[in-house]
């Protein structure tokens, strides 16, 4: 048996219960087959792939916190630094019921990758806990933010491990972190990205994730010669990734058409209205049944739906695996041409192939989301140098970094003869520099 399909059999048995671990893993070694195959007795022999899927460290720990009405609760915490070859473990904190430790590992595992991808001296890692923080009071968020800390501080440093946001953790969140964290260790440093501009934060952090993957959804078009100007955009979710993806589809001449949440989603055949779309999600944390109520042209539906809507680009925002193969087939039959994906694996591997198979440009998260944690290492270098940079001066950097991770991937995907497949070509890119470092640093 090959080495790929030993170590891919091999993760399926010593991590059972953990599908989307398991699904992450088989992605990204098959896009590396290529380059392991070549040598594939050395690496058996450094046992590689061992080190690459395996954790460098797993922190599990217990959050126990008490309601308004003097109600104990606890929660499940996690914190997985999967790999720190190229730099401190970075990667963000996810707050949703559905966070257990194999979703964990699957973001850690990613990150690895996409880190790597932008560039800058970043390793892997990814945290939360299964703490849903809808519908909590400030002060019950508080609490249990104090009390993650209380345990996730031992563990996290400015050139350790720098967490940041995910989805259910914004700017709130993380002021209550870095709140508790500065009063445990008494240090003002880096040590979370995604803070309030008034203490260390970075202009343009909050709009990166989702203006990166309408940048780089820019670059790949025109490597293709298409043109974004006057094309109309699907977008799934309505939180942080896609509010910002709607506002940059639209300053770049495409025009915007969905949005969704958990619960339903929004066509508006005028273009998402993004001043609404903020004032219902992140002024009043409100349902989208309120932005339809507001725009008498707009139909809300219950349920998933967007991707039946005719487009030519879609960009799932949302969450894992919410692009299935039905989903990728109904996109195909309306003509769409490309799909980049804002959210952390949110197409199915059914569905990716499909889509590639059918001639539709696909771009994977690890690179078409990297520039929110391409962000948030400007912010560590803006925190190291005690220095704020302006607006237009992170927004240039951004860009460049995506258009660049573009170009990197583009030329992966062409050295190994697989031109086009983005796929291939942005997991060997973000994987060679891991490797080299890993190669260079012996056996730990
Ligand atoms: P938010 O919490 O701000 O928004 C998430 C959105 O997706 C919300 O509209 C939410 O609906 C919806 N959603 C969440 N879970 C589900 C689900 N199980 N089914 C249907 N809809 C769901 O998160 P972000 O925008 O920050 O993150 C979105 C995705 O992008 C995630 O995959 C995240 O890992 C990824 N990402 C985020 C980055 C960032 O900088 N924020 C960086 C790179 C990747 P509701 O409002 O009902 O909760």
């Amino acid at each position: 048996m090959s080495y790929i399909d030993e170590t891919i059999e091999r993760v399926i048995q010593q991590n059972p219960s953990q599908p989307e671990f398991h699904q992450a893993v088989k992605e990204v070694l098959e896009s590396i087959r290529p380059v392991i195959e070549k040598d594939e007795e050395k690496y058996r022999k450094n046992a590689l792939l061992e080190r690459l899927t395996t954790p460098e460290r797993q922190i599990l720990f217990r959050v126990p916190w008490v309601d308004d009405n003097g109600q104990v609760h606890v929660n499940n915490g996690y914190r997985i630094q999967f790999n720190s070859a190229i730099g401190p473990y970075k990667g963000g904190l996810r707050l949703h019921p559905s966070v257990n430790l194999g979703i964990i590992k699957f973001l850690g595992f990613e990150q690895v990758f996409k880190n790597s991808l932008t560039g800058l001296p970043i390793g892997g890692g990814k945290g939360g806990s299964d703490f849903d923080p809808k519908g909590k009071s400030d002060r019950e968020i508080m609490a249990f933010c104090q009390s993650f800390m209380n345990e996730l501080y031992k563990y996290i440093g400015a050139n350790e491990d720098v967490p940041a946001g995910d989805i259910g953790v914004g700017g709130r969140e993380i002021g209550f972190l870095y709140g508790q964290y500065k009063r445990l260790t008494n240090q003002y440093e880096g040590v979370l990205t995604g803070k309030g501009l008034s203490y260390g934060g970075s202009l343009a952090r909050t709009q990166a994730t989702g203006y990166g993957l309408l940048y780089i959804t820019e670059e790949m078009l025109k490597a293709n010669g298409i043109d974004l100007k006057g094309k109309t955009v699907v977008v799934s979710g309505a939180g942080n990734v896609a509010t910002y993806a709607i506002e940059k589809a639209w300053q770049l001449g495409a025009k915007p058409v969905t949005c969704s949440d958990s619960t339903g989603w929004v066509y508006d055949p005028d273009g998402i209205d993004v001043a609404l779309l903020k004032e219902v999600k992140e002024v009043r944390r409100a349902r989208l049944t309120e932005y339809a109520a507001k725009k008498p042209k707009a139909q809300y539906h219950e349920g998933r739906g967007v991707w039946s809507v005719k487009c030519d680009v879609a960009l799932p925002c949302a969450t894992q695996n919410e692009l299935l193969i039905d989903d990728a087939k109904a996109l195909v039959k309306n003509g769409c041409i490309a799909v980049a994906e804002g959210a952390n694996m949110p197409t199915t591997i059914e569905a990716t192939q499909y889509l590639q198979q059918n001639g539709v440009l696909f771009i994977p998260g690890k690179a078409s989301n990297a520039g929110g944690v391409a962000t948030s290492a400007l912010e560590m270098s803006q925190n190291s140098e005690r220095l704020s940079w302006t607006f237009e001066e992170v927004d240039a950097k951004l860009k460049g970094i995506m258009i660049n991770i573009f170009h990197n991937l583009d030329k992966a995907a062409k050295d190994y003869g697989y031109e086009k497949n983005y796929v291939v070509g942005a997991n060997i890119a973000g994987f060679l520099k891991v490797l080299d470092a890993m190669n260079c640093q012996g056996i730990v």
